[in-house]
């Protein structure tokens, strides 16, 4: 459920007109609707009330914007973050730094000494190396990193290439069968203390099935942890829980997830984290743009060419995804439309022959579901300014992130004496 819906014809973010927004703001422009993020918040934490104090880290890469942050703070979210930029936006936004989990396959030696200085909650470990890296840097400063050990479970998540995580070949985690050893070694390193596993399959997961199968998996390998005498509190069971993007879309439901993750962990006797990001971002935001110009196509449908592009929102060029697209002043008729942004490559194409609500130029219109993964991927391509953002609460709106011109991007340009 969202708060993007047409009141007296017009598309509002809550009470707010996006008209009014366009207005102010310009075009293209992102729009979050604060009452969405709190409801996705307080639904995903609902279907876990099974579940013994479970820890909620908010996947910032899917939003870091710091208002998203601050909202998700006060609904007492931590964060998992995969870089230092994204733990400074954590801890800016309010966040507990031991609330904060850091995943990723290549912090840097700077980024996890700074992480321990601040206290971070927990290191998710990707590799053996890691592990004997972070163990030498909590020495030297004398402290003890709390770690847990990301595993990779080996299943196909079913979800597209370049977003599933879990798979063998994938750079993620380290070998479910070669965890034992890994675990033992790095357990024994003073400085360092291993407290459980931890993984993520993938993202958009549109099926429960393989993430049990990855967490039945984990069980097992908790056993045999614990028989070789080792002593496991934490299991991080990561995010993935997709969203509906377009009709027909089924994703499951959280309180589902919720129920399969109380069953498969019934006997765990571990305090179990989690760190969704689309599921909690994914619908709280649109990406609301302005029709430039419509252009006939080679066959029946036009090019309907609209001031975003894939600068903007990356996830057509990226992942062949789809974003539902609607004026904000719909007539009730149809019509077979290209939509395409200005951007100099076919790449940059979010729809072919659809069937949407019939624009002209000047027409303002929303791709839907674009609050995860849309304006924290967003370039200057082409030299287009930076996107901004814009937080929608009740009946007002602030912008959270400004557009960023061309003019300042040129202006931290410089040519060398050597060429003027
Ligand atoms: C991206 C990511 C997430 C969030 O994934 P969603 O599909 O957005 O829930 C969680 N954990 C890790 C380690 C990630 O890389």
């Amino acid at each position: 459920m969202n708060h993007f819906d047409l009141i007296d014809g017009v598309l509002h973010a809550e009470n707010v007109s996006l008209a009014d927004i366009a207005d102010a703001v310009g075009t293209p422009v992102y729009v979050y609707s604060r009452a969405t993020f709190e409801r996705h918040a307080v639904v995903f934490r609902a279907a876990l009330s099974g579940l013994d104090n479970p820890h909620l880290a908010f996947a910032v890469k899917s939003n870091p914007n710091l208002a998203v942050l601050k909202v998700l703070a006060r609904q007492g979210y931590g964060a998992d973050v995969v870089s230092g930029g994204e733990m400074d936006r954590a801890l800016a936004a309010g966040m507990a730094a031991e609330d904060i989990v850091f995943s990723g396959v290549g912090k840097t030696a700077e980024e996890m000494t700074r992480a321990l200085k601040i206290g971070i909650g927990q290191f998710n470990i990707e590799s053996e190396e890691e592990g004997q890296e972070l163990a030498a840097l909590a020495a030297a400063l004398g402290l003890t990193a709390q770690a847990v050990l990301r595993i990779n479970p080996d299943v196909d998540a079913g979800t597209h290439g370049k977003i599933s995580t879990g798979k063998a070949d994938n750079k993620f985690g380290v070998g479910i069968h070669r965890a034992q050893g890994i675990y033992a070694r790095l357990s024994i390193l003073p400085h360092l203390h291993m407290r459980g596993v931890a993984l993520h399959i993938g993202s958009q997961l549109t099926s429960l099935e393989p993430l049990e199968t990855a967490f039945q998996k984990v069980g097992v390998l908790l056993q045999e942890l614990r028989a070789a005498g080792h002593v496991v509190t934490h299991v991080d069971l990561g995010g993935g829980l997709g969203v509906r993007y377009r009709d027909g879309d089924n994703p499951p439901d959280p309180a589902e997830y919720g129920a399969m993750v109380a069953r498969v962990t019934k006997d765990w006797g571990v305090r179990l984290m989690f760190e969704p990001g689309r599921v909690i971002a994914g619908n709280a935001g649109v990406l609301l743009t302005r029709v430039i110009r419509v252009k006939p196509g080679a066959g029946n449908a036009p090019f309907v060419i609209v001031d975003a592009a894939m600068n903007d929102l990356a996830r057509p060029a990226l992942y062949d995804a789809w974003h539902d697209f609607e004026a904000v002043v719909p007539n009730g008729h149809k019509m077979l439309a290209n939509i395409v942004g200005p951007v100099c490559e076919t790449g940059d194409t979010f729809a072919m022959g659809r069937e949407i609500d019939p624009v002209m130029a000047n027409d303002l219109a929303i791709f839907r579901t674009a609050g995860a993964y849309g304006a924290t991927m967003a370039s200057t391509y082409n030299s287009r300014g930076l996107v901004p953002e814009v937080l929608v609460d009740g009946d007002k709106f602030a912008v959270v992130a400004e557009r960023i011109s061309p003019e300042t991007i040129l202006a931290a340009e410089h040519v060398p004496d050597w060429l003027k």
